[in-house]
């Protein structure tokens, strides 16, 4: 089998709230989605998506996708792609770099392999757990009020685990942080996630100043060494989120005590080929894992869904369903809310169908040149 058209769409995705991160400064109101259709010679078809968060989250953006996807098109058409360590050998060689460009490739290719041999994805990644997928919610920056009532909307509709938004300044968390404590529903746990926006002395205050509340605190601060920093000056268990990026990355947090849990998300860490690798690290080395996706519709989400399913519970924290805060919905099938929980779909692939209608005209298409 051979990779013969790779067809590229971007798709705006509107958020049905403006949605505010890392203690308010980054404000987010619609998503810029790439799409990316394999085709081969055998006409199996596979999807993958490519949505950064805007341009704000990460080092990436929606125009670096579809620039890295022009610029490796040369190297992936004519490849087989149920092999995608083969396809990813070849992209790192062609492109150093650029994982979450070369993820939506990545993810395309599984899809194949999958719909190929008539098996969904988890069950090439080592097996499926019989096991429903804790789905946490996330909780935008705002008033302590504000985000308590947020909290008990989403318990209400099923979610156990939350990811309330921090990192404003030291007051006001905690007081958002003893409020959320002092609301939080029976039995629900809760992740107060700063997204970078702290420097040590502030993450060390607030934790410190907080050290009796049972949560996680996930990426303090912006780079890796400031929260190592914090994390050999707190107590409460540590989540690295968008520090965590290569295997090497994942092999020094380890080495050095600095989290007890990450956050894996596909599209960061340079698709699904290289998540699966870290996920084999940390189940071996006892770091738990929340495993979802960076953003992005339900076929980014089930992506995500299926690492999981093949992943112990007795290793997860939770996946994340970015795909219910969007006003469009451009698929049928995937992994959908259940109440608080979701399950990988059974079907062939990731189990997404895409309605490429909806998707409007093709950016780009690059072919096999005859
Ligand atoms: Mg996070």
């Amino acid at each position: 089998m051979k990779i013969t058209r790779i067809t590229v769409f971007g798709y705006e995705m509107p958020l049905r709230h403006p949605y505010r991160l890392s203690g308010g400064r980054l404000l987010f109101e619609q998503l810029d989605s790439t799409f990316i259709k394999l085709e081969t010679d055998v006409g199996i078809t596979g999807w993958g998506e490519g949505c950064p968060w805007g341009s704000t989250y990460l080092p990436a953006f929606p125009g670096g996708i579809r620039a890295a996807v022009k610029e490796l098109a040369p190297t992936v058409i004519g490849m087989d792609p149920t092999g995608p360590d083969v396809v990813n050998d070849a992209m790192d060689t062609a492109l150093p770099g650029h994982g979450y460009a070369k993820s939506a490739i990545d993810q395309a290719c599984w899809d194949i392999a999958g719909k190929s041999v008539g098996l969904p994805v988890a069950a090439l990644s080592g097996g499926v757990f019989d096991q429903d997928l804790t789905v946490q919610s996330s909780i935008g920056t705002d008033s302590p009020d504000a985000m308590v009532a947020n909290i008990v909307r989403h318990h209400e509709l099923g979610y156990t685990v939350h990811s309330p938004k921090v990192g404003s300044d030291v007051a006001s968390d905690v007081a958002r942080v003893r409020a959320i404590a002092a609301g939080l529903p029976e039995g629900d746990s809760v992740t107060f996630d700063a997204n970078r926006a702290m420097l040590p002395d502030q993450a060390i205050r607030l934790m410190t100043q907080t050290a009796d509340v049972d949560a996680y605190f996930e990426q303090p601060c912006e780079t890796y060494e400031e929260c190592l920093q914090v994390r050999q000056a707190t107590t409460q268990p540590i989540i690295l989120d968008e520090s965590i990026v290569t295997y090497a990355d994942l092999v020094r947090a380890h080495a050095d005590r600095a989290c007890e849990a990450i956050g894996l998300k596909i599209e960061r860490v340079g698709g699904y080929s290289k998540a699966r690798r870290m996920r084999d690290f940390c189940v071996q080395t006892g770091i738990r894992m929340n495993i979802e996706a960076t953003g992005g519709s339900v076929l980014a989400d089930t992506v995500a869904t299926h690492l999981a399913q093949s992943t112990s519970q007795r290793f997860l924290r939770a996946t994340w369903l970015c795909h219910e805060m969007l006003t469009v919905d451009p698929a049928d099938g995937g992994a959908r809310n259940l109440g608080g929980f979701t399950r990988a779909p059974n079907a062939p692939g990731w189990g997404v169908d895409i309605r490429e209608d909806e998707l409007g005209e093709p950016l780009a298409i690059y072919e096999e040149t005859l």
